[in-house]
Order: C-alpha cells, then sequence, then structure tokens
C-alpha cells in the first residue's frame, strides 16, 4: 500500500517523502480515501497510530481543492482537542504535512492572551486547531465565524468530556453550521462519546484500529514494586544504575511532579515539569527542551501529558500509577510508536495495588514484577490476578487441634478468626507472614495537573 494509491496529490505526495513517511499506518489506510470522499468518520485509535495524519492528509487535500478562498474571520476546517499542548501538536503537524500547500492554519488556546489570536483571525484561517474553552470566548466576541466551515475533528473527544468540556462543545456545536464533514477520534467509546457521535455525525464509516484499551504490542511493560517513600530514590538509582537516556515520567499530582523534578534537579540531573499549574510558555519550553534533547527527564501529569508526541521516546515510567486506569495506556502510549518499540515501568507501592488491578483489567495482562535488589517494600503489594482480583494474604494453615482446647464448637477457643481485623495479633508477628501488606485506606485523589 502507498499513499498515491490512496488518492493523495502530488504535493502531500512530496511532502510525504520528506518526512520519510514510506507507506500508510493503518488508521492513514482506512482514514484517508474515506476523508477525501466526504464521509463521515469514527475513529477508535491511539495517539501514536498515525492518527493526526489520517484526518489532517485528506482534509489539506479537500480545504486545497474544494471550497472558497477563506473570508475574514472565517475557518474551514476546525480542529476541537482537549489540551494545548495538543493544540500546538496537532497545528504543528498541519504546518508541516501542508508545507506546499496555500492554505493557512493557527492554533487558539487558553492561558495566553487572546489579542494576539483575534489579531490572527482576521484574515481568514482555513485549518484552526483550538481547545473548546478559549474558542467560544473567541467566538462569543465575533472574532471568528463559522459560515465557511467545511469540516469538523474531534480529536481525543473522551478527554474533552473527561476535562468538563461538555457544555462549551454544546454551545459550539450549535454554532457550526449542519452541512459539513465531522470526524470523531476518541481513545474510549464511552455512553456519553456514542450519544455525542449519534448527535453529530452521519452514516459514519467506523474505524477501530488496535483493540479498543489494549496497549500497544511493541510496548514491553513490567511493574518494580516499591514503598511509597522511596519512589524517588528508586528512580534517580534506575536512572544512574541502567544509564537511562531520555525519560517521560508520570506523577499523580502537580506537586508529586514538582518535587521529583527538585529532588532530580538536586543530584544534577537536568530535569523539567509539565502540569497544570504552569504557565503555558514554560510548559511548551519544557517540552521543546525535552524534545530537543536539553532536557533528560521530563516529569508530567496525565491532563498536561496527554496526546503528547515525543519522536522515538524509548523509555516511560509511572513514578505513580495514573487514577484512571484509561490513562495507563495513554501513558504507555508515549513509547513505541510507529512500530519503534519502547518499555513502560511502574514503580508501584501497596497503597496502589487497586489501581494496579483496574489497570491489569483493563490491558488484560497481569504485569510482570522485578524487585530492584536494595528496595524490596516493607510494605508488600499484593498480587492481583487479571479478573481484577487483589489476593490477600496467604491463609494461615489450619492449626492441629490444641490437646484439651479443641479448635472448633461452642465456648472452645477459634483459631482461625486470629486474622480478622478486630482480632490480629501483635503487628510484628502478623508483619512476618508471606503476603502481608494491607495497602493503607487511600485519601481521595488529588486534583491532576
Ligand atoms: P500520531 O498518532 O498522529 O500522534 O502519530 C504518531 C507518530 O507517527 C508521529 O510522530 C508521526 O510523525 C508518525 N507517523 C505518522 N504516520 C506515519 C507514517 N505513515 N510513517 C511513519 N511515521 C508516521
Amino acid at each position: 500500500m502507498t499513499f498515491a494509491s490512496l488518492g493523495l496529490i502530488d504535493p502531500l505526495l512530496r511532502t510525504l517523502e520528506t518526512l520519510d513517511y514510506r507507506q500508510p499506518t493503518p488508521v492513514q489506510t482506512e482514514a484517508i480515501p474515506a476523508v477525501l470522499k466526504g464521509r463521515d468518520l469514527m475513529a477508535a485509535a491511539q495517539t501514536g497510530t498515525g492518527k493526526t495524519a489520517g484526518f489532517a492528509l485528506p482534509l489539506l487535500q479537500r480545504l486545497t481543492l474544494e471550497g472558497p478562498q477563506v473570508a475574514s474571520n472565517a475557518v474551514r476546517a476546525l480542529v476541537l482537542v482537549p489540551t494545548r499542548e495538543l493544540a500546538e501538536q496537532v497545528h504543528e503537524s498541519f504546518r508541516v504535512y501542508g508545507q506546499n500547500l496555500p492554505l493557512r492554519s493557527y492554533a487558539v488556546y487558553g492561558g495566553v492572551s487572546i489579542n494576539p489570536q483575534m489579531m490572527k483571525l482576521r484574515k481568514g484561517i482555513d485549518v484552526l486547531v483550538a481547545t473548546p474553552g478559549r474558542l467560544l470566548d473567541l467566538y462569543r466576541q465575533n472574532a471568528v465565524r463559522f459560515e465557511q466551515l467545511q469540516a469538523l475533528v474531534l480529536d481525543e473527544a473522551d478527554r474533552m468530556l473527561d476535562l468538563g468540556f461538555a457544555r462549551e462543545l454544546d454551545e459550539l456545536f450549535c454554532a457550526l453550521p449542519r452541512k459539513r464533514q465531522t470526524l470523531l477520534f476518541s481513545a474510549t467509546f464511552s455512553d456519553a462519546i456514542r450519544q455525542m457521535a449519534k448527535e453529530l455525525l452521519r452514516d459514519p464509516l467506523s474505524i477501530e484500529v488496535s483493540p479498543r484499551n489494549a496497549a500497544a504490542k511493541s510496548v514491553k511493560q513490567w511493574l518494580i514494586p516499591v514503598d511509597k517513600k522511596r519512589k524517588a530514590e528508586l528512580f534517580l538509582h534506575l536512572l544512574q544504575d541502567k544509564r537511562w537516556g531520555q525519560v517521560l515520567a508520570f506523577a499523580k499530582t502537580r506537586k508529586g511532579v514538582d518535587q521529583l523534578v527538585d529532588e532530580l534537579q538536586a543530584q544534577g540531573v537536568s530535569a523539567d515539569a509539565i502540569h497544570g499549574d504552569k504557565p503555558q510558555p514554560a510548559r511548551l519550553r519544557a517540552l521543546e527542551r525535552f524534545k530537543a534533547g536539553e532536557v533528560q527527564v521530563l516529569v508530567a501529569t496525565d491532563v498536561a501529558a496527554r496526546g503528547l508526541d515525543i519522536d522515538d521516546l524509548p523509555l516511560v515510567v509511572n513514578v505513580d500509577l495514573p487514577i484512571v486506569a484509561e490513562d495507563y495506556v495513554h501513558r504507555i502510549g508515549r513509547t513505541g510508536r510507529a512500530g519503534a518499540t519502547g518499555e513502560a515501568i511502574s514503580l508501584v507501592c501497596a497503597d496502589e495495588v487497586q489501581l494496579l488491578a483496574a489497570i491489569e483489567t483493563l490491558i488484560k495482562q497481569v504485569l510482570p514484577r522485578r524487585e530492584e535488589p536494595g528496595f524490596s517494600p516493607d510494605h508488600r503489594v499484593p498480587q492481583t490476578t487479571l479478573d481484577g482480583q487483589v489476593l490477600k494474604k496467604p491463609k494461615k494453615p489450619k492449626q492441629k487441634p490444641v490437646p484439651g482446647a479443641g479448635a472448633t464448637g461452642k465456648g472452645k477457643i477459634h483459631l482461625g478468626n486470629w486474622f480478622d481485623e478486630s482480632e490480629k495479633p501483635a503487628v510484628k508477628a502478623v508483619r512476618k507472614m508471606p503476603g502481608f501488606g494491607k495497602p493503607s485506606a487511600r485519601k481521595g485523589p488529588k486534583k491532576p495537573g
């Protein structure tokens, strides 16, 4: 299969040649001809499958060959994305793929001044990539108009809903012309997403590229059990001992991200952070520096890191497991992209065993465990099973009846109750039991990125 056989025009084929894209990925093979024909699309495709080119290439072609010149403040194709980083990234893809075409693209998102965006929109934009909140602001201020809109793309639609953009999206959908092409991409398909698809799409072609929620096969995954308080120390040890190159690390909270970055920097490791508290220019700068190889470790929260495209990233480390199991799939999707192999290592403490069980159920595999010498946890991480069970400590073997006391029956000492919460003997004695390590009650999740 070649890009030419999918019906792409010469200027795009030349660009793909310079990018060294030799053949289309599965999502591209399916999406490109359908989008060129004007069909609506509902696609379950993860980041890393080449989905951006799957919609960007045919849309660029249609915008070049069909439709009027863009009018002042008008937009001809709108791509809605959940985060600022993804907006920049998708815009960059359109810029690169469309380098030989006479089209203008631009990205708008919150967290930066709105005035330059209003100025830029005055001339009209062929492809506008936007986060929903800022786009709505611009629309309400008449800085953007949709009469010329030919195509709408919802990228990572599930994430937009997760981030609470449902109201903004509804208001925007009402403002768009009904006659248009709509493409919906989502990693997962909840009822809410299906409902949205039903309302927005007309006779869509459904594409499911990799089995839903299955982690990329090219990523080797395992976990290292460790006590919570030693995670940073273990990370630093592995970084040095295994001579890791660049690492993308994930922590659960903004505070956790900052703490890890501080500890790494204190040890002379070049590290930077991406999370929701950082101003937008600082987030983009951190990403650029990481991509340029100036920073060895980039530490991020889930919200900020969703959809980041970083070429040839060999290693992702989950310093904390994500609260939402699907985010695990997205995190490890940063590595093993476009056919490359990658590794994803999770540092898991006893508190996280329920999160681990949920992830393993989702990805349909129990993650292999490798203990790191010197870091065996005091609080053991209980074993998990494929059906999401957390195995408690092994049962104490049945005691032989003590002469004169009997093990069962009324009025007799009942040894079997020893390991009930209420009656357990001194903690010290129980800790010696293999498999002991009941996770302490987890506090409510802190707000991520
Ligand atoms: P995406 O899933 O759109 O984020 O793309 C993942 C990565 O794959 C990006 O770095 C693209 O540049 C790259 N890519 C997309 N399509 C191809 C292709 N056909 N051949 C090689 N690399 C590709």
